[in-house]
């Protein structure tokens, strides 16, 4: 459903994606991973044009989004996004977070869209905290927040952007946990992380990126007990 074609993307002199191509299809999970600066956000940020690429084509289903005739808004409704330090809106409360944009954005009556974010916080584990603020919660539920929100909008895929990498070792697991159930449920998901346990277990493919190249694509069986390259070989030697 995500189809990538010679990405390229330019900071002023910076070549920060150096021709990146891959699929992502419909339902597959894909982890992607490699060292800090490699790439990996601006990738991600591609995916939805919150980067406008350089070079290159990206078609999400049928849409192709570098083409500039095509509706990003209409796109971008397809696509939810989950990034490190949560956004939430801090002036409103968890359940507001939820029904603001199905509402705005959707046309959702307000008994629609509580109904919907309810089921959702429900999912994560959060219906009790439907009327607290954000910042009385802790760091993973703000994310498990966040990951509801997104799906409020009933998107056809998700991008996560290190999702657990701000969040006190404790609160991890409940992430990942949600994170996981969301994949068995079928959704696509591309998610940029360092937890590669996780990666293992729940990736269909991992895309390990360094200095702006997509330098392996396999599934992590394969990427983590025989990675080909040098480059992957001594990024896991680090961290592993
Ligand atoms: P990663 O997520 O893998 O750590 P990023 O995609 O965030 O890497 O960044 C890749 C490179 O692009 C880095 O050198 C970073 O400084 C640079 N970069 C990212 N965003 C911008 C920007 N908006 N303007 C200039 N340089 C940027
Ligand atoms: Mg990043």
């Amino acid at each position: 459903m995500i189809k990538v074609e010679n990405l390229h993307k330019t900071f002023g002199k910076l070549d920060v994606l150096k021709g990146i191509s891959t699929t992502i299809d419909d339902g597959a999970v894909v982890a992607i991973i490699g060292p800090s600066g490699s790439g990996k956000s601006t990738f991600l940020r591609c995916l939805n044009k919150l980067e406008n690429p350089t070079k290159g084509k990206i078609w999400i289903d049928d849409d192709e989004i570098t083409n500039p005739k095509t509706n990003i808004m209409k796109v971008r409704q397809k696509i939810g996004m989950v990034f490190q330090h949560f956004h939430l809106f801090p002036h409103m409360t968890v359940l507001g977070n939820l029904t603001y944009s199905p509402m705005k954005v959707k046309g959702l009556s307000k008994e629609e869209a509580e109904k919907k974010a309810k089921e959702l916080l429900d999912k994560v584990g959060l219906l009790a905290k439907a009327d607290e603020y954000p910042n009385r919660l802790s760091g993973g539920q703000k994310q498990r927040v966040a990951i509801a929100r997104a799906l409020a909008m009933e998107p056809d895929a998700m991008l996560f952007d290190e999702p657990t990498s701000a969040l006190d070792p404790e609160m991890v697991k409940e992430v990942l946990d949600v994170m996981k159930t969301l994949a068995h449920t079928g959704m696509t998901m591309a998610i940029v992380t360092h937890e590669m346990g996780f990666a293992k277990e729940v990736a269909d493919r991992v895309l390990f990126l360094d200095d702006g190249v997509l330098v392996e694509d396999a599934p992590p069986q394969e990427f983590f007990s025989n990675p080909k390259s040098e480059r992957a070989k001594a990024f896991l030697d680090k961290i592993l």
